[in-house]
C-alpha cells in the first residue's frame, strides 16, 4: 500500500459538507475533482467553496495568492468516471443509505488505483454496511468532518470491522498531519461519539419547542448564555440542515431503538414541508441568503 501525501482526491457531493471538505483539502496542496449530481448542484456548490475561500481572504486568513493557487487546484464534473484516477475519494452526499450505497458501488467499479481508500462523510451509517456494498471493504473508512469545516477542526475516524490498519493509518495521518485536524477514533456504531451524545440534545430541544414548555428564542438563549455554548440547539439544528438532522436520528433510532433518538413529529413535518434550515431559508428561524 502506497504512503506518504495524498496529492489527488475526490470529493463527491458538494453542499454544505463536500464544498468546505473540498477547501481544506485543495488549502493542503492536494489537486481536488469535484463530483456532484447535476450541473446547477456543481454550479452552487462551486459558488459556495469560491465565497467561503473569498471570506477566509477578506478575514486575513489566507492572503490572495494562496487562495489563486487552492482555487488553481479544483476540478468540477458531473461524471464519477472522472474520478478514475483518484488515491482518496471523500463521499459527502446526501445521509441517505440507498444514494450512498449507489455512489460507493459505482465508485468501486471506476476507481483504476487498487490501493485507493474510500472514505465517508456519513454522520451516522454504520461504516460496515457502506464498506460491503464495495469489493474492497478493508479500503472503506469513515472519515467524518464537522460543519463549517474549515473552521472546526475535529474528525472522527471510523473504522469497521473490516477496515485494514494500512486503510486507517493512511486517512488518519491524512487528516490529522496533512490537513492539520484534531483526530480521534469512534466506533462503528451508528452516530459515533459524537451525533450519539448530540442528536439526542437537539431532538430534546425540538421535542420542548413542539410541547409549549419554551420558546426557540429562550431555549436558544439558555444554553447560549446559561451554559455558554456558541450556538442554541435550534440555530445549531437549523445550521446542520432539518432533513440530516431527522436521517442521523432515524439511523441512531435504527440502531439502538431507544426512543430519546426518535424523530419528533415537529421535526419530520418540516422536513415533510420543505423547512430545512439555512439551506432553505426556514427552519427554527428565518434566513436571507
Ligand atoms: P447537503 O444536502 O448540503 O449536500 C448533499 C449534496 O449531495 C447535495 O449537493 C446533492 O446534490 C449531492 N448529491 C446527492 N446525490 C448525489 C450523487 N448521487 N452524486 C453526487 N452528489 C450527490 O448535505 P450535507 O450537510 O453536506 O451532508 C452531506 C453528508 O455529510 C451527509 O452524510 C451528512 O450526514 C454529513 N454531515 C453533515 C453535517 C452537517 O452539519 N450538515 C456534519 C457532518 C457530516
Amino acid at each position: 500500500m502506497s504512503t506518504g501525501q495524498i496529492e489527488r482526491v475526490g470529493v463527491v457531493g458538494c453542499g454544505l459538507m463536500g464544498s468546505g471538505i473540498a477547501e481544506v483539502v485543495a488549502r493542503s496542496g492536494a489537486d481536488v475533482m469535484v463530483c456532484e449530481a447535476s450541473e446547477d448542484a456543481l454550479q452552487s456548490g462551486r459558488d459556495r467553496i469560491e465565497r467561503s475561500i473569498g471570506r477566509a481572504v477578506t478575514s486575513g486568513k489566507i492572503d490572495p495568492l494562496d487562495a489563486k493557487l487552492t482555487l488553481s487546484r479544483f476540478e468540477f464534473t458531473p461524471h464519477l468516471e472522472d474520478l478514475a484516477d483518484r488515491q482518496l475519494v471523500i463521499e459527502a452526499v446526501v445521509e441517505d443509505e440507498e444514494v450512498k450505497t449507489a455512489v460507493l458501488r459505482q465508485l468501486d467499479q471506476v476507481v483504476d488505483d487498487p490501493t485507493a481508500i474510500f472514505a465517508t462523510n456519513t454522520s451516522s451509517i454504520p461504516i460496515m454496511k457502506l464498506a460491503m456494498t464495495t469489493r474492497r471493504p478493508e479500503q472503506v473508512i469513515g472519515l467524518h468532518f464537522f460543519n463549517p469545516v474549515p473552521v472546526l477542526p475535529l474528525v472522527e475516524i471510523i473504522t469497521s470491522l473490516l477496515t485494514s490498519t494500512e486503510t486507517s493509518d493512511r486517512a488518519s495521518s491524512f487528516a490529522s498531519d496533512q490537513l492539520g485536524k484534531t483526530v480521534i477514533t469512534s466506533p462503528d456504531r451508528a452516530g459515533f461519539v459524537v451525533n450519539a451524545l448530540l442528536i439526542p440534545y437537539l431532538l430534546s430541544a425540538v421535542r420542548m419547542l413542539e410541547s409549549g414548555f419554551a420558546s426557540a428564542e429562550h431555549i436558544d438563549t439558555a444554553m447560549v448564555e446559561g451554559c455558554a455554548h456558541p450556538m442554541g440547539p435550534l440555530h445549531l439544528a437549523d445550521l446542520i440542515g432539518l432533513d440530516t438532522t431527522q436521517a442521523v436520528a432515524n439511523s441512531l433510532y435504527e440502531e439502538f431503538k431507544e426512543p430519546l433518538y426518535s424523530p419528533p413529529p415537529l421535526l419530520s413535518r418540516m422536513v415533510e414541508g420543505g423547512l430545512l434550515g439555512r439551506k432553505s431559508g426556514q427552519g427554527f428561524y428565518t434566513y436571507s441568503h
